[in-house]
């Protein structure tokens, strides 16, 4: 049955531009594709057969889009470390060892994707652990869940702590097997992407025969670059013969489409260039970035370089679940620019999207595209706020610099309404 849903909508069109109907409609077919979106005077017409959904006094708008975000993380999240390597060997390896108890791995996993349903994140790009069957066990409450999930096991060959590094061979084995069983499920909601946590994990030859996997497969490929200089150090050493960072990716011909690279904090204006070459993209984690003193993607040289960047969580060295809080921490982390509402929205959906190769599929209202929305009540920031008397820069502002899951009443993906109990 064709449905009808009546509120106030906001739909991000372009990068700078955020399209509003006060009294809108966005009508979606049987299967959860989206047929027209405008105005309900104009829509209403042309689908008098459709069931009216009315969401009066509420904001309609895209669903949220995390590029970047860690499934074993849940519980780490505002667990001071004074440096990622500090971080990391205080709290998160030993949380990602115990993925090897699937019961652990369970508990998490679905309080993980219920935590998103709530925050209103309809689409993420996902890192597990290096854990093949608490991977799988991940993956079935994902597609449980009802959201749009890419996501991965992580791979890591050396240098990593006794419980967590694998055989080359294994790793590329499990990985690939995963990738059979899971890339593609439920009608292209689920798909795999190749995890190599980042280089100074991963031998060149993991590298060089994931780029295989990736390149025949037609999956993704996600891991980490350039976030501390530590990390830029360390691969220097690592890899002596290197001309930069990005070289490493190019030489193992880990660098293309559907190939997604966090933080990108440390990189030359000629690396920002080549991986907008490659048509890679950048996941920036602002939040996580100001919480590890990481260093601040400089967001001039990306934008130049033309290189595709959404927005990410990158949950748990960010504490927050929300990309509302990301998207002013995108913001509060620029010294000397202004990143607007309008175009902190952008990319936390229809940049997001773009980023993920997904912008035919979601992040935005067009017909064709998939019903993946979230409806706002605006009073759950604060009581005090009435839609109708805000005006759209208002909207947009409070959602930025106030929001949070409280603000979210109802997440749909493919015009199901997710059910946090229904999993
Ligand atoms: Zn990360």
């Amino acid at each position: 049955m064709q449905r009808l849903y009546r509120a106030r909508i906001l739909n991000p069109t372009r990068t700078q531009c955020v399209t509003e109907y006060r009294d809108g409609a966005l009508v979606v077919d049987a299967d959860g594709r989206i047929l027209a979106v405008g105005s309900y005077a104009r829509v209403r017409p042309r689908f008098r057969a459709a069931k009216i959904v009315h969401y009066a006094g509420r904001l309609l708008m895209p669903g949220l889009v995390d590029t970047h975000i860690h499934l074993p993380q849940l519980d780490q999240r505002g667990k001071h470390g004074a440096t990622l390597l500090d971080w990391l060997e205080r709290y998160i390896f030993s949380a990602e060892s115990r993925f090897a108890d699937l019961s652990v791995a369970e508990d998490i996993s679905r309080r993980f994707f219920k935590k998103l349903i709530l925050n209103g994140t309809t689409t993420s790009m996902v890192f597990t652990t290096i854990h093949t069957q608490s991977t799988a066990l991940a993956f079935g409450l994902a597609m449980a869940s009802g959201l749009r999930v890419i996501m991965g096991k992580v791979m890591m060959d050396q240098h990593s702590p006794k419980s967590l590094q694998e055989a080359t061979h294994r790793s590329l084995n499990d990985s690939a097997w995963l990738c059979s069983e899971w890339d593609g499920m439920a009608g292209g909601r689920i798909r795999y992407a190749f995890t190599p946590r980042f280089a100074p994990t991963c031998s060149e030859t993991l590298m060089r025969e994931t780029g295989k996997l990736v390149e025949a497969s037609g999956a993704y490929l996600q891991t980490h670059i350039a976030e501390t200089v530590a990390e830029n150090s360390a691969v220097k050493t690592l890899f002596p013969r290197l001309h930069d960072y990005v070289h490493l990716f190019e030489r193992t011909q880990c660098l293309g489409p559907r190939h997604l690279f966090a933080h990108a904090i440390h990189l030359s204006p000629s690396e920002y260039r080549r991986l907008a070459r490659a048509d890679a993209a950048i996941a920036h984690c602002p939040l996580s970035n100001l919480f590890l003193k990481s260093g601040r993607m400089p967001i001039e040289r990306v934008e130049q370089s033309g290189v595709k960047w959404g927005l990410g969580t990158d949950v748990g060295a960010g504490p927050s679940m929300s990309m509302f809080a990301v998207m002013r921490h995108a913001d509060y982390i620029q010294p000397d620019r202004s990143v607007e509402p309008m175009v902190a929205l952008h990319r936390a959906t229809r940049g997001g999207a773009e980023a993920l190769g997904l912008d035919r599929e979601t992040g935005s209202f067009a017909k064709g595209k998939w019903a993946d929305f979230i409806v706002i009540d605006i009073a759950g920031i604060d009581p005090v706020y009435r839609l109708a008397e805000l005006s759209k820069a208002e909207v947009l502002s409070l959602l930025m610099y106030r929001g949070d899951g409280q603000a979210i009443e109802s997440t749909y993906v493919a015009g199901n309404k997710l059910d946090v109990d229904g999993f």
